[in-house]
C-alpha cells in the first residue's frame, strides 16, 4: 500500500518523504510545483505534477495507486500574503481540501494526516499552549487551516474519513544528508533570513520589535526541527492505520527562544559577526508562542530529537552554505 504525499516538494512535504522512505513505505507526491521544488521530491518517491484543485488529476492518482493513506501539505502558508490576497487561501487551502476529500470518499480512502498551524491560536491566553485553548487567528492563513480543521471534523461525521490535524510551531532545520532543506521565494522566516547574512546575501537581520514583554524585548518562539515534525507524520499514519482516533496535536520543543538568542546561537554556528537592527514590529506577531506537546509524547508517542538550538541552526547553516540560492541554481 501507498502513501500519497500531497505537497511532497514543499519545505516539510519533503523532509516526510524522506523519513517515510527510509522507514520502508511506498510513497507517490502530489506537487503543483508552485511553491515546491522538484529537486526535492526523494528519487524513490512516484512523483504526479498537478493540483489538487483538479478533480480529474487526483481521481487518476487515486485509481493509479493504491493509496492507504494521505499526508496533506499542499497549501499556501505565507502570513503576509494570506492577509493581501485572502481569496487565494480561501481558493487553495479550503477550496483544495474540499476536492481532495471529495475524491478521498469516491475512492474509498479514510485516513488523512494534515499540516495545521500554531496560527489557528491568535495571541494565546496562557504559555505553554494546549490543544484545547481558545482558537482566534490573527491573520487569513491561520484561519484557514482552523476552517479545513473543522471540515475534517463535519466530513468525519458524514464519510467516516479519520484524520489527524499537526499544529507546528516554528519549523525550521534541515535535513541530516545536506541535500535537502528551506527553500521559500520570497523568504519571509526567520532562520533561514539570518543565515543569509553570512551567505553575503544581506548585510544585516532586521529584529521586528524589541520592546515585547519578554526577558530582552524580543518576540519568543518554539523552534521545532523538520525532521521531527516529519516523524510526527509517520506516527500520525501509524496511530490512524491502528485505528486511533481523530485527533489534533501540538508540534513543539516546549522551549522558547527570543530572536536575539537565535541570532546569538547563529553567530555562534557560523562565526559570523551577523550585524542586527531593530525595525519596527512585524502586525499580528504574538508576543510569546510555546507549545506543550505532551499530548503528541503522550498518544502518538513523539519525541523530538533535535529539539538543541544549536543543531537545529546548524543543520539550516550546513542546507544554506552548501545551496546559497536554493534548488533551482544549485544543479
Ligand atoms: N523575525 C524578525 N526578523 C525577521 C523575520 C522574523 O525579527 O526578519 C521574528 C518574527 O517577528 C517572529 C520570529 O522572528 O517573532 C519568527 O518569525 P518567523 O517569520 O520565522 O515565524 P512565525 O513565528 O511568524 O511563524
Amino acid at each position: 500500500m501507498t502513501i500519497l504525499v500531497l505537497g511532497g516538494a514543499g519545505y516539510i512535504g519533503s523532509h516526510t518523504v524522506y523519513e517515510l522512505i527510509d522507514n520502508g513505505e511506498e510513497i507517490a507526491v502530489v506537487d503543483n510545483l508552485q511553491t515546491g521544488h522538484e529537486e526535492a521530491i526523494h528519487p524513490k518517491a512516484r512523483f504526479y505534477k498537478g493540483d489538487i484543485r483538479d478533480n480529474n488529476f487526483l481521481d487518476e492518482v487515486f485509481k493509479k495507486e493504491k493509496i492507504d493513506a494521505v499526508i496533506h501539505f499542499a497549501a499556501c502558508s505565507i502570513v503576509a500574503e494570506s492577509m493581501n490576497n485572502p481569496l487565494k487561501y480561501y481558493d487553495n487551502n479550503i477550496c483544495g481540501t474540499k476536492i481532495l476529500l471529495e475524491s478521498m470518499i469516491a475512492n474509498g480512502v479514510d485516513k488523512i494526516v494534515f499540516s495545521s498551524t500554531a496560527a489557528v491560536y491568535g495571541e494565546p491566553e496562557r504559555i505553554p499552549i494546549i490543544e484545547t485553548d481558545r482558537t482566534e487567528p490573527a491573520n487569513t492563513y491561520g484561519e484557514t487551516k482552523l476552517s479545513m480543521e473543522k471540515m475534517f471534523k463535519w466530513v468525519e461525521k458524514a464519510h467516516n474519513i479519520r484524520f489527524v490535524s499537526l499544529r507546528y510551531f516554528n519549523a525550521c532545520g534541515a535535513h541530516v544528508s545536506g541535500k535537502i532543506g528551506e527553500d521559500h521565494s520570497p523568504e519571509t522566516h526567520l532562520i533561514p533570513l539570518i543565515l543569509q547574512v553570512p551567505n553575503g546575501k544581506r548585510k544585516f537581520i532586521s529584529i521586528f520589535g524589541d520592546d515585547y514583554d519578554t526577558k530582552d524585548g524580543t518576540c519568543i518562539r518554539d523552534y521545532i526541527h523538520v525532521t521531527d515534525l516529519a516523524r510526527a507524520h509517520i506516527l500520525a499514519v501509524k496511530y490512524l492505520q491502528n485505528s486511533g482516533q481523530s485527533d489534533i496535536f501540538n508540534l513543539g520543543n516546549g522551549v522558547g527562544f527570543t530572536v536575539k538568542e537565535v541570532i546569538d546561537t547563529a553567530r555562534k554556528v557560523t562565526g559570523h559577526t551577523i550585524p542586527s537592527h531593530i525595525s519596527p514590529k512585524r502586525a499580528g506577531d504574538p508576543a510569546k508562542l510555546i507549545a506543550s506537546s505532551e499530548k503528541a509524547r503522550q498518544i502518538l508517542g513523539w519525541k523530538p530529537q533535535h529539539d538543541s538550538l544549536e543543531e537545529i541552526i546548524s543543520s539550516a547553516w550546513m542546507w544554506h552554505k552548501n545551496y546559497p540560492d536554493g534548488f533551482k541554481k544549485s544543479t
